[in-house]
């Protein structure tokens, strides 16, 4: 948003909405269980203090962060449709800090301030959770740790390079240590796992009931809340308007978290890539569960650059996920349907679990994640300095946009502390290339992760063009592929 946008206004590209019959099972579950009080669109124009675009977990904890740090803060959030519509209540809930991303936090910062940034991540999701614990808010909060499985050879070596990576680093100790096969199938048999790494610090909830509780949590703090209101465009200025269909808000700060949509603002349009990610989930099957020995409540992950995710319900489901080789030059309905992904997800799952054999698939749905080049979320203020945003979390929001909030708030605040000074502020993460250029690389690159990681997941060996390709985003510096 630096530079000349026309007459000061910048246009947003919001989502359509989706019809209830379209929600993922999360959201159709959280929503039977508690539909909340109505948040009528915006239907005049008004005037906030702060006001934030986007009803996911950043926007809200955003919001609920302000109002702790200033209860007079006049906070007003926009939502395009409901809150947890999009990617924070269709999600895998494995919520977990940054430790994954040590690698490319240490690249980009040095390994003391890398570890830092895991560390306060961490702190962040245990406040979160003390907070949700507190609030009476029920998201199915499951402390399983997270198992990351080895499921072919090629994969063998990269368990390794992990591992030494995180013992050089001096992690704590109760981050990834490594299982060895027997002990992998202790806490999970599947005949494709082979040995893991498990970090006892993940946890997992049910994301929507998350999504919805923090709604709650903030409408009871004193912010309005409009859903099913878009805002198509932002008018710059000492003072910022926001406009939407039928009212405006004209605002001191605004904070933007519009996670993958931010790719439809003209500023932002190279600083991330939408991809999408997909979910089955099976017929409750506790009775297969305890055959596989999967109890434990662990979130599952492999080696793939594809990721595998999978996690159980308390009712003995499975939740099968993966990044899929689908991307798009505008974040859509492409992104959030796929069937051709939909039959691959279901055959992986049995092909992982034949216990699973006769359960049948519920429900399977998808949605747009920010690809940020260095795997990390970037946070910032543009020119005028009273318009934040948040994004890149690269499919890993679900604990991140804690910190996200933390930093948020304190950006729109005006506030310095350690996570206005955070070095996750006011770095921009590598530019992808222009289009046309990005979507036809990303396509081939994408096709060429998937087909990499299932040569080598089936014994064999990769098409070496193939295999280029999917290392070459790392050749050329972004945190992607292999
Ligand atoms: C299938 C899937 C599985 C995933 N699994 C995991 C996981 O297990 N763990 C993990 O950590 N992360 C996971 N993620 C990523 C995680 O869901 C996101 O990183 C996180 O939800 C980001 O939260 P957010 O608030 O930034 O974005 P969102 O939840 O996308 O919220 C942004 C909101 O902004 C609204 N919006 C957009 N534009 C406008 C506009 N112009 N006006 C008004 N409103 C607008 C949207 O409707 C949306 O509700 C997954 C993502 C997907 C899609």
């Amino acid at each position: 948003m630096s530079g000349a946008a026309e007459a000061g206004a910048v246009r947003l590209e919001p989502p359509r909405g989706t019809e209830d019959s379209r929600r993922s099972w999360w959201l159709r579950e959280a929503l039977a269980a508690d539909p909340g009080i109505p948040c009528p669109p915006l239907g005049e124009s008004t005037k906030a203090d702060v006001a934030i675009v986007g009803g996911g977990y950043t926007g809200m904890w955003t919001a609920y962060r302000i109002k702790q740090l200033d209860p007079s803060t006049d906070v007003v959030l926009l939502e395009a449709d409901i809150c947890g519509g999009g990617p924070s209540g269709r999600n895998g809930g494995f919520m977990y800090g940054l430790w994954e991303d040590l690698p490319s936090l240490t690249e980009l910062f040095g390994l003391k301030e890398a570890v830092a940034v895991c560390r306060m991540a961490d702190d962040c999701v245990a406040d979160a959770e003390q907070i949700l614990e507190a609030a009476g808010v029920d998201v199915w909060l499951r402390r399983g740790g997270h198992l990351t499985v080895s499921t072919s050879p090629v994969f063998d070596r990269a368990l390794d390079d992990f591992l030494e990576t995180y013992n050089a680093a001096g992690v704590p100790d109760d981050v990834f240590v490594r299982l060895s096969p027997v002990e992998v199938a202790a806490r999970c048999r599947s005949p494709r796992f082979r040995g893991g790494a498990f970090n006892a610090r993940g946890t997992t909830v049910q994301p929507a009931r998350l999504a919805r509780g923090l709604r709650r949590l903030i409408l009871e703090s004193g912010v309005p809340v409009h859903e099913r209101t878009p805002v198509t465009a932002l008018q710059r200025g000492t003072r910022v308007r926001l406009e939407t269909p039928r009212g405006s808000v004209t605002a001191d700060q605004v904070v933007l978290a519009v996670n993958a949509w931010s790719h439809g603002i003209r500023e932002f349009r190279r600083a991330i890539v939408p991809r999408a990610s997909h979910i089955v989930l099976t017929e409750p099957a506790p009775d297969a569960l305890a055959a596989i020995g999967w109890t434990g409540g662990e979130g599952i992950g492999d080696f793939r650059a594809s990721l595998h995710y999978l996690r159980t319900t308390p009712d003995g489901r499975i939740a099968f996920g993966a990044g899929t080789g689908t991307s798009a030059s505008h974040v859509g309905r492409r992104l959030e349907e796929d069937p051709v992904w939909r039959r691959r997800l279901e055959a992986d799952l049995r092909a992982w679990f034949p216990e699973f054999r006769g359960v049948g698939i519920e429900a399977m749905w998808g949605g747009p994640i920010d690809v940020s080049a260095y795997h990390l979320p970037f946070f910032g203020s543009t020119a005028g300095g009273n318009v934040h945003y948040g994004m890149g979390f690269t499919g890993g929001g679900v604990g991140p946009s804690v910190l996200g909030g933390r930093i948020l708030s304190a950006l729109a605040l005006g506030v310095s502390n350690e996570f206005s000074r955070s070095p996750l502020v006011g770095y921009r993460p590598r530019r992808f290339p222009p289009e046309p250029l990005l979507s036809l690389g990303v396509r081939l690159v994408l096709e060429a992760i998937v087909r990499t990681d299932d040569a080598w997941d089936e014994g064999r060996r990769a098409n070496p063009a193939l295999e280029f390709l999917a290392r070459l985003p790392r050749r050329i510096g972004y945190h992607i592929g292999h």
